[in-house]
């Protein structure tokens, strides 16, 4: 089937199309349907971020739409950046910024374990929310960034099981493993299966 995500990250829209389209589905980029809308992502949690965003593409592209919020938590930093990941740094940030800035606060820090999470929602085409679901990934922050793979912080996160970072990692291993990939897997089970679609939930 044809889904919208309504994102215009190029890197997660990547993902998620790496990870859609071997189950047969056609994915189409919020730049394909005109452009995000604006979405003021002031929520505290990523399933408020990841509804606003959903219901707000869905309305404006008069279509089911699939949004993701994610970000990564720091234990040592009670959860730091948790929904703040992608402007960590402040106006003018970007991922390098971030990354820094994160770092920066982890030097001299032991404990170092962290988890990235994803969000996502799926809205209907009168931009009415259809339900959230969550994926996960642990590990732990490296003392410095490794590797040129993925965006974000993926130069810095060690997923658990694994001594190389998501930057130095493969997209498959990535991609087979990642808070998005968990959270991909359930919002396929849940709203595009046969099932769900039997029992309306489409
Ligand atoms: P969002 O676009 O508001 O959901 O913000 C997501 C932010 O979280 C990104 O800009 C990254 O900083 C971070 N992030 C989310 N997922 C990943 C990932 O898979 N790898 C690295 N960073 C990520």
């Amino acid at each position: 089937m044809r889904i919208v995500i309504a994102t215009s990250n190029a890197h997660k829209l990547q993902e998620f199309r790496a990870m859609l389209e071997p189950l047969g589905h056609q994915v189409v980029g919020a730049g394909e349907m005109g452009g995000m809308p604006e979405v003021v992502e002031d929520g505290k949690t990523f399933e408020e971020n990841a509804a606003k965003k959903a219901c707000q593409a869905a309305m404006a592209f008069h279509c089911p739409v699939m949004a993701d919020d994610s970000g990564l938590e720091v234990l040592a930093l009670d959860g730091e950046p948790g929904v703040l990941s992608a402007r960590y740094a402040g106006e003018g940030g970007n991922d390098g910024r971030n990354l820094a800035k994160l770092l920066g606060k982890l030097q001299g820090v032991t404990d170092r374990r962290a988890r990235f999470v994803c969000v996502i929602a799926l809205a209907d085409e009168r931009g009415v929310l259809q339900g959230c679901v969550r994926g996960e990934v642990q590990g732990h922050m490296a003392q410095a960034p490794q590797g040129n793979g993925g965006f974000g912080y993926d130069p810095a996160f060690v997923p658990q099981g694994y001594d190389k970072t998501f930057g130095e990692l493969s997209a498959t291993v990535k991609n087979s493993l990642s808070h998005r990939a968990r959270a991909l897997e359930k919002a396929v089970a849940q709203f595009f299966s046969p099932a769900s679609r039997e029992t309306g939930k489409e």
